[in-house]
Protein backbone atom coordinates (compact mmCIF):
# COMPACT_ATOMS: atom_id res chain seq x y z
CA UNK A 1 0.00 0.00 0.00
CA UNK A 2 1.35 3.17 -1.49
CA UNK A 3 -0.07 5.36 1.15
CA UNK A 4 2.06 4.13 4.24
CA UNK A 5 4.86 5.78 5.53
CA UNK A 6 8.00 4.39 6.13
CA UNK A 7 9.02 2.95 9.18
CA UNK A 8 11.46 3.99 11.65
CA UNK A 9 12.85 0.43 11.38
CA UNK A 10 14.21 -1.37 9.07
CA UNK A 11 11.64 -4.66 9.62
CA UNK A 12 7.97 -4.67 7.56
CA UNK A 13 5.77 -1.91 8.86
CA UNK A 14 3.33 -3.80 10.66
CA UNK A 15 0.11 -2.24 9.16
CA UNK A 16 0.88 -2.74 5.39
CA UNK A 17 -1.81 -5.18 4.27
CA UNK A 18 -4.55 -3.93 6.92
CA UNK A 19 -5.01 -0.87 5.04
CA UNK A 20 -8.38 -1.23 2.69
CA UNK A 21 -7.38 0.38 -1.11
CA UNK A 22 -10.01 3.07 -0.31
CA UNK A 23 -8.05 4.24 2.41
CA UNK A 24 -5.75 7.10 1.11
CA UNK A 25 -2.94 8.78 3.10
CA UNK A 26 -3.30 12.03 4.68
CA UNK A 27 0.54 12.83 4.72
CA UNK A 28 0.64 13.42 8.43
CA UNK A 29 2.44 10.95 10.28
CA UNK A 30 2.59 9.60 14.24
CA UNK A 31 5.18 7.73 15.84
CA UNK A 32 3.88 4.64 17.60
CA UNK A 33 5.49 1.37 19.61
CA UNK A 34 5.38 -1.89 17.99
CA UNK A 35 5.00 -5.34 19.39
CA UNK A 36 8.20 -6.08 18.85
CA UNK A 37 8.99 -2.67 20.78
CA UNK A 38 10.36 -0.85 17.90
CA UNK A 39 9.43 2.48 16.90
CA UNK A 40 7.59 3.19 13.59
CA UNK A 41 5.84 5.63 11.77
CA UNK A 42 2.34 5.72 10.45
CA UNK A 43 -0.12 7.68 8.06
CA UNK A 44 -2.56 9.03 10.97
CA UNK A 45 -5.60 7.51 7.70
CA UNK A 46 -4.56 4.27 8.85
CA UNK A 47 -5.40 4.40 12.59
CA UNK A 48 -8.33 2.74 13.99
CA UNK A 49 -9.75 3.42 17.29
CA UNK A 50 -9.49 0.49 19.84
CA UNK A 51 -12.74 -0.25 20.25
CA UNK A 52 -14.32 -0.34 23.59
CA UNK A 53 -14.08 -3.61 25.61
CA UNK A 54 -15.40 -3.96 29.59
CA UNK A 55 -12.57 -4.15 32.01
CA UNK A 56 -14.06 -7.55 33.35
CA UNK A 57 -16.02 -10.09 32.23
CA UNK A 58 -19.89 -10.79 32.64
CA UNK A 59 -19.54 -13.17 35.57
CA UNK A 60 -16.90 -10.92 37.14
CA UNK A 61 -19.83 -8.02 36.99
CA UNK A 62 -22.49 -10.72 38.71
CA UNK A 63 -20.34 -11.62 41.26
CA UNK A 64 -19.19 -7.95 42.26
CA UNK A 65 -16.97 -6.34 44.52
CA UNK A 66 -14.93 -8.65 46.84
CA UNK A 67 -14.92 -7.86 50.55
CA UNK A 68 -17.47 -4.35 49.86
CA UNK A 69 -20.74 -3.89 50.82
CA UNK A 70 -22.01 -0.55 49.06
CA UNK A 71 -24.61 1.46 51.31
CA UNK A 72 -25.98 5.05 50.68
CA UNK A 73 -27.45 7.82 52.91
CA UNK A 74 -29.64 10.42 51.85
CA UNK A 75 -30.14 13.31 53.75
CA UNK A 76 -33.80 15.05 53.92
CA UNK A 77 -32.49 18.11 55.58
CA UNK A 78 -30.46 19.19 52.94
CA UNK A 79 -32.24 18.65 49.42
CA UNK A 80 -33.60 21.42 47.87
CA UNK A 81 -34.78 19.97 44.50
CA UNK A 82 -31.81 20.83 42.61
CA UNK A 83 -32.58 17.49 40.75
CA UNK A 84 -28.49 17.32 39.99
CA UNK A 85 -28.50 14.30 40.87
CA UNK A 86 -31.22 13.20 38.40
CA UNK A 87 -29.50 15.21 35.43
CA UNK A 88 -26.39 13.86 36.06
CA UNK A 89 -27.72 10.07 36.47
CA UNK A 90 -29.58 10.52 32.87
CA UNK A 91 -26.85 12.00 31.30
CA UNK A 92 -24.20 9.18 32.24
CA UNK A 93 -26.64 6.43 31.79
CA UNK A 94 -28.44 7.88 28.67
CA UNK A 95 -31.78 7.37 30.61
CA UNK A 96 -34.78 7.21 27.84
CA UNK A 97 -36.27 10.50 27.23
CA UNK A 98 -39.25 11.45 29.48
CA UNK A 99 -37.86 8.60 32.48
CA UNK A 100 -35.96 8.59 35.58
CA UNK A 101 -33.82 6.24 37.14
CA UNK A 102 -34.14 8.85 40.25
CA UNK A 103 -36.81 10.72 41.34
CA UNK A 104 -37.43 13.73 43.65
CA UNK A 105 -40.96 13.80 45.13
CA UNK A 106 -42.35 16.00 46.79
CA UNK A 107 -43.87 14.62 50.19
CA UNK A 108 -46.11 15.36 53.15
CA UNK A 109 -46.96 12.74 55.75
CA UNK A 110 -49.68 14.75 57.82
CA UNK A 111 -51.87 17.56 56.90
CA UNK A 112 -50.18 19.48 59.57
CA UNK A 113 -47.10 18.82 58.93
CA UNK A 114 -44.37 20.55 56.76
CA UNK A 115 -43.76 19.46 52.94
CA UNK A 116 -40.03 18.08 51.88
CA UNK A 117 -38.28 16.58 49.05
CA UNK A 118 -37.31 13.08 49.17
CA UNK A 119 -34.52 11.38 46.32
CA UNK A 120 -35.41 8.29 45.46
CA UNK A 121 -33.37 5.23 43.82
CA UNK A 122 -33.44 1.66 43.62
CA UNK A 123 -32.66 0.72 47.34
CA UNK A 124 -30.48 -2.13 46.13
CA UNK A 125 -32.37 -4.61 49.64
CA UNK A 126 -30.34 -7.62 50.80
CA UNK A 127 -33.67 -9.32 50.30
CA UNK A 128 -35.07 -7.93 46.94
CA UNK A 129 -38.42 -9.22 45.48
CA UNK A 130 -37.51 -8.36 42.09
CA UNK A 131 -34.70 -11.23 42.28
CA UNK A 132 -36.84 -13.59 43.83
CA UNK A 133 -39.44 -13.14 40.69
CA UNK A 134 -36.97 -13.04 37.86
CA UNK A 135 -37.42 -16.33 35.88
CA UNK A 136 -34.43 -16.37 34.13
CA UNK A 137 -31.96 -14.91 36.71
CA UNK A 138 -31.33 -11.51 34.38
CA UNK A 139 -31.89 -9.09 37.75
CA UNK A 140 -29.14 -10.50 40.84
CA UNK A 141 -27.78 -9.36 44.42
CA UNK A 142 -23.85 -9.11 43.96
CA UNK A 143 -21.91 -9.58 46.94
CA UNK A 144 -21.05 -5.76 47.23
CA UNK A 145 -24.76 -5.41 47.59
CA UNK A 146 -25.60 -3.69 44.77
CA UNK A 147 -28.77 -5.52 43.01
CA UNK A 148 -27.87 -4.98 38.91
CA UNK A 149 -29.77 -6.16 36.00
CA UNK A 150 -28.57 -8.08 32.51
CA UNK A 151 -30.24 -6.95 29.57
CA UNK A 152 -28.69 -9.71 27.18
CA UNK A 153 -30.71 -11.84 29.30
CA UNK A 154 -33.61 -9.81 30.53
CA UNK A 155 -36.96 -10.87 28.63
CA UNK A 156 -39.09 -7.70 28.88
CA UNK A 157 -41.61 -9.97 31.33
CA UNK A 158 -41.63 -6.84 33.56
CA UNK A 159 -42.46 -9.16 36.82
CA UNK A 160 -39.43 -7.54 38.76
CA UNK A 161 -41.26 -3.85 38.19
CA UNK A 162 -44.47 -5.95 39.27
CA UNK A 163 -42.68 -7.05 42.37
CA UNK A 164 -40.53 -4.03 43.52
CA UNK A 165 -42.68 -1.90 46.50
CA UNK A 166 -40.32 1.27 45.35
CA UNK A 167 -41.40 1.80 41.81
CA UNK A 168 -38.21 1.96 40.89
CA UNK A 169 -37.91 0.08 38.03
CA UNK A 170 -38.57 1.49 34.17
CA UNK A 171 -38.91 0.12 31.17
CA UNK A 172 -37.78 0.65 27.56
CA UNK A 173 -40.33 0.45 25.16
CA UNK A 174 -38.30 1.98 22.66
CA UNK A 175 -34.78 1.79 21.36
CA UNK A 176 -32.33 4.03 23.30
CA UNK A 177 -31.19 7.35 21.82
CA UNK A 178 -27.46 6.90 22.48
CA UNK A 179 -24.42 8.02 20.53
CA UNK A 180 -22.94 5.94 18.09
CA UNK A 181 -19.87 4.87 20.58
CA UNK A 182 -22.23 4.09 22.77
CA UNK A 183 -24.66 2.23 20.61
CA UNK A 184 -21.22 -0.05 19.12
CA UNK A 185 -19.67 -0.67 22.72
CA UNK A 186 -19.98 -4.38 23.91
CA UNK A 187 -23.34 -4.38 26.67
CA UNK A 188 -22.02 -4.35 30.30
CA UNK A 189 -24.35 -5.22 33.33
CA UNK A 190 -22.23 -2.42 35.22
CA UNK A 191 -22.47 0.45 33.27
CA UNK A 192 -25.89 -0.65 31.88
CA UNK A 193 -24.92 0.40 28.61
CA UNK A 194 -26.05 0.29 26.23
CA UNK A 195 -29.30 -0.33 27.43
CA UNK A 196 -31.85 -2.09 25.35
CA UNK A 197 -35.23 -1.86 23.79
CA UNK A 198 -37.64 -4.40 25.82
CA UNK A 199 -35.94 -4.40 29.25
CA UNK A 200 -36.08 -3.14 32.34
CA UNK A 201 -33.64 -0.36 33.61
CA UNK A 202 -32.69 1.17 37.45
CA UNK A 203 -30.24 3.13 39.28
CA UNK A 204 -27.36 0.78 39.34
CA UNK A 205 -25.51 2.18 42.00
CA UNK A 206 -22.84 3.40 38.97
CA UNK A 207 -20.88 -0.22 39.50
CA UNK A 208 -18.73 0.84 37.15
CA UNK A 209 -17.25 3.95 38.99
CA UNK A 210 -17.24 1.98 42.10
CA UNK A 211 -14.93 -0.63 40.62
CA UNK A 212 -13.04 2.43 40.25
CA UNK A 213 -12.89 3.39 43.42
CA UNK A 214 -15.02 6.52 42.73
CA UNK A 215 -18.27 8.11 43.49
CA UNK A 216 -21.76 7.63 41.92
CA UNK A 217 -22.59 10.37 39.72
CA UNK A 218 -25.39 11.53 42.01
CA UNK A 219 -23.15 11.60 44.47
CA UNK A 220 -20.73 14.01 43.43
CA UNK A 221 -23.37 15.67 40.86
CA UNK A 222 -25.48 17.14 44.19
CA UNK A 223 -24.67 20.83 45.10
CA UNK A 224 -25.49 19.95 48.65
CA UNK A 225 -24.15 17.02 49.95
CA UNK A 226 -27.74 14.90 50.18
CA UNK A 227 -25.65 11.76 48.98
CA UNK A 228 -23.37 10.12 50.80
CA UNK A 229 -22.09 6.94 49.77
CA UNK A 230 -19.77 4.56 51.37
CA UNK A 231 -18.69 0.88 51.93
CA UNK A 232 -20.54 -0.57 55.56
CA UNK A 233 -17.99 -2.99 55.93
CA UNK A 234 -15.79 0.42 56.36
CA UNK A 235 -18.50 2.11 58.09
CA UNK A 236 -17.77 5.12 56.76
CA UNK A 237 -19.75 7.07 53.86
CA UNK A 238 -18.85 10.20 52.24
CA UNK A 239 -20.28 13.00 49.79
CA UNK A 240 -16.98 14.12 48.62
CA UNK A 241 -16.44 16.97 50.60
CA UNK A 242 -17.71 15.59 53.99
CA UNK A 243 -16.69 11.41 55.66
CA UNK A 244 -18.89 10.50 58.67
CA UNK A 245 -19.20 7.25 60.19
CA UNK A 246 -22.10 5.61 58.73
CA UNK A 247 -23.17 3.76 61.52
CA UNK A 248 -22.21 6.42 64.22
CA UNK A 249 -24.79 8.73 61.53
CA UNK A 250 -27.55 6.51 61.62
CA UNK A 251 -27.78 6.55 65.06
CA UNK A 252 -27.15 10.37 65.77
CA UNK A 253 -29.31 11.22 63.43
CA UNK A 254 -32.32 8.51 63.80
CA UNK A 255 -31.37 7.07 59.96
CA UNK A 256 -34.17 4.74 58.64
CA UNK A 257 -35.44 2.73 55.74
CA UNK A 258 -37.94 3.12 53.46
CA UNK A 259 -41.10 0.46 54.21
CA UNK A 260 -38.75 -1.47 56.29
CA UNK A 261 -41.67 -3.46 57.53
CA UNK A 262 -41.83 -5.36 54.32
CA UNK A 263 -38.32 -6.84 55.55
CA UNK A 264 -36.80 -6.05 51.69
CA UNK A 265 -33.92 -4.32 53.96
CA UNK A 266 -32.83 -1.60 51.60
CA UNK A 267 -29.34 -0.47 51.32
CA UNK A 268 -30.43 3.20 51.49
CA UNK A 269 -31.06 4.92 54.34
CA UNK A 270 -32.48 8.00 54.92
CA UNK A 271 -32.09 11.08 57.42
CA UNK A 272 -35.36 12.50 58.67
CA UNK A 273 -35.60 15.95 57.27
CA UNK A 274 -35.64 18.12 60.43
CA UNK A 275 -33.41 21.34 60.77
CA UNK A 276 -33.58 21.76 56.79
CA UNK A 277 -31.19 23.93 55.05
CA UNK A 278 -33.78 25.07 52.90
CA UNK A 279 -37.01 25.82 53.06
CA UNK A 280 -39.53 23.65 50.68
CA UNK A 281 -40.76 26.73 48.58
CA UNK A 282 -36.84 27.43 47.39
CA UNK A 283 -37.27 23.98 45.79
CA UNK A 284 -40.72 24.47 43.68
CA UNK A 285 -38.98 26.92 41.68
CA UNK A 286 -36.60 24.70 40.31
CA UNK A 287 -39.33 21.83 39.91
CA UNK A 288 -40.94 23.95 37.35
CA UNK A 289 -37.76 25.16 35.68
CA UNK A 290 -36.39 21.14 35.47
CA UNK A 291 -40.62 19.93 34.72
CA UNK A 292 -40.10 23.08 32.05
CA UNK A 293 -37.05 21.59 30.71
CA UNK A 294 -38.26 18.02 30.22
CA UNK A 295 -41.58 18.77 28.61
CA UNK A 296 -39.67 20.59 26.00
CA UNK A 297 -37.46 17.66 25.22
S1 LIG B 1 -35.75 -1.22 45.27
FE1 LIG B 1 -36.99 -2.53 43.94
S2 LIG B 1 -35.66 -2.89 42.15
FE2 LIG B 1 -34.33 -2.13 43.79
S3 LIG B 1 -33.55 -3.99 44.81
FE3 LIG B 1 -35.38 -3.34 45.96
S4 LIG B 1 -37.07 -4.49 45.04
FE4 LIG B 1 -35.34 -4.61 43.60
S1 LIG C 1 -38.25 -7.90 33.04
FE1 LIG C 1 -36.17 -8.77 32.82
S2 LIG C 1 -35.15 -8.43 34.80
FE2 LIG C 1 -37.37 -8.13 35.12
S3 LIG C 1 -38.15 -10.14 35.80
FE3 LIG C 1 -38.43 -10.09 33.58
S4 LIG C 1 -36.55 -10.98 32.75
FE4 LIG C 1 -36.10 -10.50 34.91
Amino acid sequence: MAGIAAGCSSKKNPFEGYAGDDVQASGETVKLLSVDGEVIEIDKAFLKPVPYVPPISNSEARKGIEGKKFVMVIDLSRCKNVKACQSACNHMHHVHPGQNWIKILAMQDADHEAPYWEPTTCMHCDEPPCVKVCPVDATFKRQDGAVLIDSDRCIGCRFCMAACPYSTRVFNWGDPEVPKEIADQPYSCETSLPQKKGTVGKCDFCADMTRKGQLPHCVSACPNGVFLFGDENEDSVTNGAETFRFSQLIKDKAGYRLMEDLGTKPRVYYLPPVNRNFPFESGLESQEESDKKYNSK
